[in-house]
């Protein structure tokens, strides 16, 4: 894997969070993206060579929505990039982690991505993430 893509962090409200990322990082949120697949909207940072990422739901029952339901906002998922995710995939599979998506999917930021289930990863939810060209 390349580096740390992006750290991703579940909000109540964007219009709240927003403010807080762009004082912390001393940067301007440089996109907002809705996510429909995942029922999320997304606010984007660039901090150095990674991104934070922030996650709003749109739908109560949404992933984020859930995880916030039972965990309150905070620290989501770590996001690796990698330069060929179908490669990645299949050995992460053979060694033995629990793929949620058994097929790449279109995430944020113009990314094909897939998620590793936190049971195999130590309890953190992973990302992988290829620039979709
Ligand atoms: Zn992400």
């Amino acid at each position: 894997m390349n580096k740390i893509e992006h750290i991703g962090i579940a909000v109540k409200e964007l219009s709240m969070a927003i403010p807080v990322f762009e004082k912390l990082l001393n940067t301007a949120c440089y996109k907002t993206e809705q996510v429909d697949s995942e029922k999320v909207r997304t606010a984007f940072f660039k901090t150095g060579e990674s991104k934070i990422e922030l996650l709003e739901s749109t739908e109560p029952g949404g992933v984020i929505g859930t995880f916030i339901e039972k965990k309150g906002s905070g620290l989501h998922h770590i996001a690796f990039e990698v330069t060929d995710i179908l490669a990645e995939m299949k050995r992460l599979k053979a060694e033995g982690f629990i793929l949620l998506n058994e097929e790449p999917k279109h995430g944020a930021d113009n990314k094909l991505v897939c998620f590793l289930h936190p049971k195999g990863t130590q309890g953190v939810l992973i990302e992988l993430c290829q620039e979709n060209v």
